[in-house]
């Protein structure tokens, strides 16, 4: 039983959207920070989620309503964040949003007739933008955040990232959260379509790589079916930026031979997303266990009860990569109790094989009561 909670090794980067900041990468006058919109319990999250007290500043433009008779944009965000009603949300946004399409619609048709070309239809850019720390983006990711027109970005995209984000663009929102969905699916796919079509450069931020467990898929199948040129620019997947920074190899000469990602939860009425236990559950394997954290209560027994010994090394990790990552190491039959005491929160990745003992973090069995805090709070590797 190893419980190490450790606070990063690196520090923390001068976030521009701190509490105080009036930075805008809304090109909006009204851009301004709204106190209070959101719980300050969840303040401290890395990421945009939709509690995070970032996210109504960084899309007060979509609620701006006209003039000074209506509630000002962050009134209206925080009465949406209040009520937590999807509805409330998007009624507020649409008047904003259709602004801006018309807007776009008119610039491309004064472009077409000044200058005997003017455009076809934008171009969306689905950009992976890791598990959390911005060093970790691409180069290509870079470019496109800085020059994207509009920015739809998830919760799982970092605040360090979103400063990156070009001056000029629009943002907004479209994450999930649990029990919380401010837009469905195809709502997105809408969004993103009409903002390309009016001829904008559209830029789909969502966290670690598109195209593992990011539904990446999906809306490139969609938006090619309508014609619209996309450009998939992967992202550093959690798995591999938090395997990098626990110093765990996820394949290993003579440990591991495969490597195995898995979702802990499966589409509504879909399978048991644990059937898949049985042919996990082999010991040269590494898994990987995204979404994991609800459904590892049963997914640790069923793995020991298809033959993987109860003592392989695991760790779940929590904001892996950023300034308040946490890991919680132990071994499969001791972690979901030591992940209820450390009480981790979403978004946490768990990894369980025998590589993870590979980790300067891992403490030898006969060291496992002991409680490592910051141990490796310098380089080690
Ligand atoms: N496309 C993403 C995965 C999205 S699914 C990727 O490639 O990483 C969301 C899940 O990813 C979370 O529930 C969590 O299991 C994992 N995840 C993403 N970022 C994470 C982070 N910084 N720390 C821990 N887990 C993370």
């Amino acid at each position: 039983m190893a419980l190490a909670v450790r606070t990063p090794r690196f520090q923390p980067l001068p976030a521009s959207i701190s509490a105080t900041s009036t930075t805008a990468s809304v090109a909006v006058a009204n851009a301004r920070p709204c106190a209070g919109a959101v719980r300050a319990s969840s303040a401290a999250s890395p990421f945009t989620e939709a509690t995070s007290s970032s996210r109504y500043r960084r899309d007060a433009w979509s609620y701006a309503a006209d003039g000074s008779s209506s509630p000002s944009s962050c009134d209206a965000a925080a009465a949406a964040a209040a009520s937590g009603r999807r509805d409330d949300e998007i009624a507020l946004q649409l008047p904003e949003l259709r602004r801006l399409l018309d807007a776009l619609r008119a610039s491309r048709r004064n472009g077409a007739e000044g200058e005997g070309g003017g455009g076809g239809p934008g171009r969306v850019a689905l950009v992976g933008t890791g598990p959390g720390d911005p060093e970790l983006l691409t180069l290509k990711a870079v470019r496109a955040i800085q020059s994207a027109d509009l920015v739809l970005y998830d919760r799982l995209v970092s605040n360090d990232v979103m400063d990156l984000v070009g001056e000029d663009a629009r943002l907004l929102y479209v994450g999930k959260t649990a029990g919380y969905h401010s837009r469905t699916q195809e709502e997105i796919h809408e969004l993103l379509l009409s903002f390309a079509e009016a001829g904008a450069n559209v830029v789909r931020l969502k966290g670690g790589d598109p195209l593992v467990f990011g539904r990446g898929g999906e809306e490139m199948d969609f938006l090619q079916q309508q014609g619209i040129r996309v450009e998939v620019i992967p992202g550093i997947t959690s798995a591999s930026g938090i395997a990098a920074e626990l110093g765990i190899p996820l394949t290993h000469r003579g440990v591991a031979t495969s490597v195995r990602f898995l979702t802990g939860h499966s589409r509504n009425g879909g399978t048991d997303p644990l059937y898949v236990a049985g042919n996990a559950a082999d010991p040269d394997t590494t898994l990987v266990v995204y979404m994991g954290l609800s459904t590892l209560p049963s997914l640790a027994p069923k793995l020991m009860k298809h033959g993987l010994p109860p003592d392989t090394p695991a760790v779940a990790v929590e904001r892996g990569t950023t300034p308040q990552q946490r890991t919680v190491f132990s071994t499969l039959k001791d972690l979901v109790d030591e992940v209820k005491l450390a009480d981790l929160v979403s978004p946490t990745l768990i990894i369980i094989g025998k590589v993870v003992a590979l980790s300067p973090f891992w403490a030898e069995p006969s060291d496992q009561e002991v409680l490592i805090e910051n141990s490796f709070a310098s380089d080690t590797r």
